[in-house]
């Protein structure tokens, strides 16, 4: 039989009620013939419940014990899904993430799944098991050990459940009807896209859209999974909801596709480093070895051999670079007169794949924030991309100005 993969998010999962109403969907799948492979969340709110309380034991925690407590929301709702499909006489079975197993690399609460066997699970379908619940967000490491993916990872189990098991579709059912413009809670104005193509898909998601996790993007690219994002709150057609999908699939488009932003940034300055080959090597090798994700770059002119390097990272790193930085500096393979780190700063990023044939877009949105009075602070662009680090206080005008400039409102 074909399967499906059906992911419901924290909010679709919040209450037993809303399990009963993730439950019926399900059912009209597997009335519908479908073999259903149900990936689930920890209720929302459950998981940032565990990271406070690890947080709060031991604040350099042990990233094994870390995953141990945090992937335990998942267990909890895999369970209750199974037992609410079973009173519907739906067989049911709820697995966890070592027992299928899904398995992923040791890089703890940030672990990458390398492989799904499919043969317990299709086994149980051959046995008349019509749903698998699996918990998502959760593997299983070469050494045993329960691992996770990042947070909202459970969209990235989805995917690549679809893509081992050669789904039909994976249907991301969420707390918003589809994937918008911008995201919907800071301007009304947002518009739903019926279609949106995976590399817009996969900047958004990397530039802090957090309806979709970056890696579950990359997979459905990359094993050209058919994606689709829709409300688990609303009556659904098989139409519904947003398909992200392969460019040529999409007819039209605007140049822009959509605003997305990051409010957890930080803007890190070294101040007067020695401007020589390989001083750029020298301070992002560390940064790097210590898990620090540097994303924009700007090194100022040098005056008399000595210049500024500034560079962005999430502001939850700010503590990880300073030691980073300290530790090349105490070694003497860095050399610098302080380091400034602005906590105070937001990324804001427009994407469309049409800025590949479009020339003045970057322009358009300098001047877009300069008459709003926004200063850029740092301005990094790719092929499809432009983003800029501005004061966090006016993020949402940047953001609602941006949606403005570049015609994204709805349509009425
Ligand atoms: P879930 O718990 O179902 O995984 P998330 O909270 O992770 O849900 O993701 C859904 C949220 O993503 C929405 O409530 C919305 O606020 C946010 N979001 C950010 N950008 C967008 C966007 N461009 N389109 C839709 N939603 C977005
Ligand atoms: N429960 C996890 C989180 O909140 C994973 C997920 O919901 O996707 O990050
Ligand atoms: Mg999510």
């Amino acid at each position: 039989m074909p399967v499906l993969v059906m992911k419901f998010g924290g909010t679709s999962v919040a209450t037993l009620d809303r399990i009963k109403r993730a439950a019926k969907r399900v059912g009209v799948e597997v009335a519908k013939g479908y073999d259903v492979i149900v990936i689930v969340s920890a209720m929302s709110g459950e998981t940032n419940k565990l990271v406070g309380f690890v947080g709060e034991t031991s604040p350099m925690y042990d990233a094994r014990e870390y995953d141990a407590v945090v992937s335990s929301g998942e267990n909890v709702t895999a369970g209750l899904m199974a037992l609410t499909l079973q009173e519907m006489n739906v067989p049911a079975r709820s697995w966890q993430g070592w027992q299928v197993p899904v398995r992923t690399t040791d890089a703890h609460s940030n672990a990458r799944i390398e492989e799904i066997p499919t043969d317990n699970i299709t086994a149980k379908f051959g046995e008349g098991m019509r749903v698998a619940v699996v918990a998502g967000f959760q593997g299983v490491s070469d050494e045993g050990r329960i691992t996770t993916l990042g947070r909202g990872g459970s969209d990235t189990t989805a995917v690549a459940f679809a893509a081992a098991f050669e789904a039909e579709r994976c249907d991301i059912y969420t707390d918003v009807d589809g994937v918008y413009t911008t995201d919907p809670r800071v301007t009304d104005k947002a518009r739903k896209l019926d279609k949106i193509a995976f590399e817009e898909m996969l900047e958004l998601a990397s530039l802090g859209a957090k309806v979709l996790q970056t890696r579950s993007v990359e997979l459905a690219m990359r094993y050209k999974v058919r994606l689709r994002v829709l409300s688990s709150f609303e009556e659904q057609s098989d139409e519904a909801g947003t398909l992200v999908c392969a460019e040529e699939e999409i007819m039209e488009s605007n140049v822009v596709a959509g605003v997305a932003f990051s409010r957890e940034e930080a803007k890190m300055t070294l101040i007067s480093v020695a401007d020589r080959p390989g001083i750029a090597a020298s301070i992002f090798g560390p940064l790097a070895d210590a898990g620090v994700n540097v994303d924009m770059i700007v090194q100022n002119i040098s005056e008399e051999g000595r210049t500024d390097m500034t560079f962005s990272c999430p502001i939850d790193q700010v503590a990880r670079a300073e030691k980073a930085m300290a530790d090349a500096k105490a070694a003497g393979d860095i050399n610098f007169h302080d380091l400034l780190a602005d906590q105070e700063v937001a990324k804001v990023s427009i994407v469309g794949i049409g800025m590949r044939s479009h020339a003045g877009i970057a322009a358009k949105m300098f001047k877009t924030l300069q008459d709003e009075g926004v200063n850029i602070k740092v301005i990094a662009t790719s092929e499809i991309k432009v983003s800029v680090l501005i004061d966090r206080k006016y993020m949402e005008l940047a953001v609602q100005a941006l949606h403005d400039a570049f015609g994204l409102e709805k349509t009425t």
